[in-house]
């Protein structure tokens, strides 16, 4: 009995410490090895005010080679391919430099303004169009992250994914990178000059706290780090800032996944009965399960906040300030 006792005791303790050490690796994991990937949506985008369209691709290309961002995904839309010059060739480069291409639609239509029938024509041209392609993987991804206003026609076009064999490939972190570019489209228009370091800090600062705000919010809601997916579009600061972004989150302490890898991730097999999509994955898990919008959107998913960002940084002419 005694021998038996003693026996369950160094279990206990034994038990006692393996919770221990599987507490404190939980800990030292989820805090050195927290992992995103890149993905971009809208490619090929025609040209813009830093970059014409085969500059970016060139320069987006040879800034993740440096980076060591791998397997990153291009979100086609496909009337694109034809209305930007050397689309195809655009298109032939992500693919050979080891990243992926994948469906964004053929003319970006929001779901909320369409009906399921529709959306998924749209949805099959686009399918056509890629199979000319080599590196297509079956991922889709919605335009504006619409996922539909209504509870039928959102399972509607979950259905029609299903019978195509289309993975829905949300997004964990939802950003505002859109609007940054068109800032910076309106200060080149307005003839003004742009202090391209300054630039960089404002757009590295507001991507790596938008990234934090979703990591904390998934830790909050699934109470852990799950691997992320980064929604950034082919635009002209991805181009020149990727480098620098990636820099700076390794720094920070993420890795930088392929994006398959991120889909390998337990969120991927989540079905949040929400009509609540527009801030990707996370969101939609923790409005499904009560929380209220209004804490699910990050500051940097503002335009009032942005603006007031590139003013105070002098990324946009002086007059705008007086607005
Ligand atoms: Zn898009």
């Amino acid at each position: 009995m005694i021998d038996c006792d003693m026996h369950r005791r160094v279990l206990r303790a034994g038990a006692l410490a393996v919770v221990a050490f599987s507490w404190l690796a939980s800990t030292v994991w989820s805090d050195e090895t927290r992992r995103i990937a890149f993905s971009f949506d809208d490619a090929p985008r025609g040209n813009g005010p830093l970059l014409s369209g085969s500059e970016r691709t060139k320069t987006l290309i040879s800034g993740m080679a440096r980076a060591g961002i791998d397997g990153a995904a291009f979100f086609v839309l496909t009337q694109s391919i034809n209305q930007q010059g050397g689309g195809v060739a655009r298109l032939r480069a992500y693919e050979e430099a080891g990243h992926m291409l994948a469906n964004h639609t053929h003319t970006h239509p929001w779901l909320r303004h369409t009906d399921p029938a529709a959306y998924l024509a749209d949805i099959d041209r686009a399918t056509e169009i890629l199979d000319g392609f080599d590196n297509v993987v079956p991922y889709f991804r919605y335009p504006y992250l619409d996922e539909g206003d209504t509870r039928d026609k959102r399972l509607a076009v979950v259905a029609g994914l299903e019978a195509r064999g289309l993975q829905n490939a949300y997004v964990t972190v939802d950003t505002y990178d859109w609007y940054m570019q068109a800032l910076v489209n309106e200060a080149v228009e307005a003839g003004h000059r742009m202090d391209m370091d300054r630039l960089r800090d404002v757009y590295v600062d507001v991507l790596v706290e938008t990234i934090e705000f979703y990591d904390a919010l998934a830790v909050e809601t699934l109470g852990r780090h799950p691997d992320h997916v980064l929604l950034l579009h082919e635009n002209d600061l991805a181009a020149l800032f990727v480098e620098d972004l990636a820099r700076v989150l390794r720094k920070d302490g993420w890795d930088i996944i392929p994006v398959a890898e991120a889909y390998a991730d337990a969120v991927a097999g989540e079905r949040p009965d929400t009509q609540f999509n527009g801030q990707g994955r996370i969101a939609s898990i923790a409005h499904a399960g009560g929380a209220s919008p209004r804490e699910l959107v990050s500051p940097w998913e503002d335009e009032t906040n942005l603006r007031a960002e590139f003013l105070a940084n002098g990324l946009l002419p002086e007059e705008e300030s007086s607005q």
